[in-house]
């Protein structure tokens, strides 16, 4: 029996020549080629301006920083997420705030995000759950009127539209993820994108060390070796062996989400009308980049919880995950803030009850089958 695994990546011919051609051509740190993926993903997702980084963890940190989130502010960050969203806010001296999620789509209602603000809000943190976006025109609406910022965590949401435009284009600050198993990688890297030259400038900045002028463009000028520091800095900047990688796979994004929908379909099909398991509200204004795909066990319909499901799942040659481990469950932020599972219930039962199913574009539509055979297999065995 040959096993599904949660996880391939899709590297081509495209790719390898890409990286190795890169490699022949001597310049591996950061110089054309990071600035071209820049220019081709701005031009991709419709923003003004894009900054290619190390990580999504250091975009996200770099835009809180940007927006000046400093010692005795507040952000909002929904507790289903990743590490990233809450740690940034932290290292800024700055507390996160967990907010729960809605239980249709597991991403932030606008109501409860009104509800969490206080006068110490500086920022909200909005993750667009398994690659469909957050409610954000509203969630916007709220946040400029209280003068917050939102910061769009969309590691898993491209490409993904709402009401028609990509994401990356409609939030203060956009921040990617190219880690290995997102819907397109560079290995390890991120993209922050924004329409204000202002913040766009201020994160470049800050990725090298606050640094004027980057090597690749001292290179061509009369004084090569002249550089100031203009402000405290970090180094995250995207090296263009990195950006080769995502060039090559930029070129095939497409393609790669057609395969992604075609097997989203094929388990909507196949469980939507299942009554032992409820799939997530696809929303009509929004296009799902299906980085995921999540599902949640009935309470009481089988005789088995969610880790024996998965457990058996993975014996019959299916491997699974589950996203996530809400953030204020964590012993670190139990710990400093006396967060108590129950602080946030929609995301505690979400992670009692849900689990993610492989999906990627590696995967053919004969595995999608195998895996929708054996969750029908293993429902009907423990059926109530
Ligand atoms: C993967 C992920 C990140 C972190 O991305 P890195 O590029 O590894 O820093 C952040 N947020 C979410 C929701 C993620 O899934």
């Amino acid at each position: 029996m040959t096993k599904v695994p949660f996880f391939r990546p899709d590297i081509t011919d495209v790719e390898i020549s890409a990286v190795s051609n890169a490699l022949r051509e001597g310049w591996l740190t950061t110089g054309e080629k990071a600035r071209s993926f820049e220019d081709h993903f701005a031009e991709k997702v419709g923003s003004k301006r894009a900054l290619a980084l190390n990580s999504c963890t250091s975009a996200l940190h770099l835009a809180l920083k940007v927006l000046e989130v400093g010692p005795g502010d507040e952000v909002l960050v929904p507790a289903i997420g990743f590490a990233s969203s809450a740690e940034v806010v932290v290292h800024l001296g700055a507390k996160p705030v967990f907010i729960d999620v809605a239980k249709e789509d597991h991403t932030v209602d606008p109501d409860v995000i009104v509800s969490a603000i206080t006068p110490r809000t500086r920022s909200i943190i909005v993750v667009d759950f398994a690659g469909q976006p957050a409610k954000l025109n509203a969630i916007l609406d709220i946040a400029h009127s209280h003068n917050i910022k939102v910061v769009e965590d969309a590691a898993h949401a491209l490409p993904a539209k709402y009401h028609d435009s990509f994401v990356g284009s409609i939030s203060d600050i956009t921040c990617f993820s190219f880690y290995s198993t997102k819907t397109m990688t560079t290995a390890e890297g991120g993209m922050a994108t924004t329409n204000s030259d202002e913040w766009a400038e201020g994160m470049r900045l800050m990725s090298l060390h606050g640094i004027s002028k980057p090597a690749w463009l001292r290179e061509k000028s009369k004084r090569p070796w002249h550089y100031d520091i203009k402000t405290l800095g970090w180094k995250c900047n995207m090296p263009d062996l990195a950006a080769a990688l995502g060039l090559a796979q930029l070129s095939r994004l497409d393609a790669m989400t057609d395969q992604r929908r075609a097997i989203a379909k094929l388990y909507l099909q196949a469980f939507q009308e299942q009554d032992y398991f409820e799939c997530l509200l696809e929303r009509p204004e929004c296009e799902h980049a299906w980085h995921l795909f999540v599902m949640k066990l009935r309470p009481g319909v089988l005789r088995i919880e969610r880790d024996q499901f998965l457990q058996e799942m993975n014996e019959h040659g299916v491997s699974t995950s589950v996203h996530f481990i809400p953030l204020h469950m964590h012993t670190y932020y139990r710990e400093k803030y006396g967060y108590q599972p129950e602080d946030c219930p929609v995301s505690l039962s979400v992670y009692q009850n849900s689990f993610s199913l492989p999906i990627y574009s590696a995967m053919t539509i004969e595995e999608a089958e195998r895996v929708i055979s054996v969750v029908m297999e293993i429902g009907q065995k423990y059926r109530r």
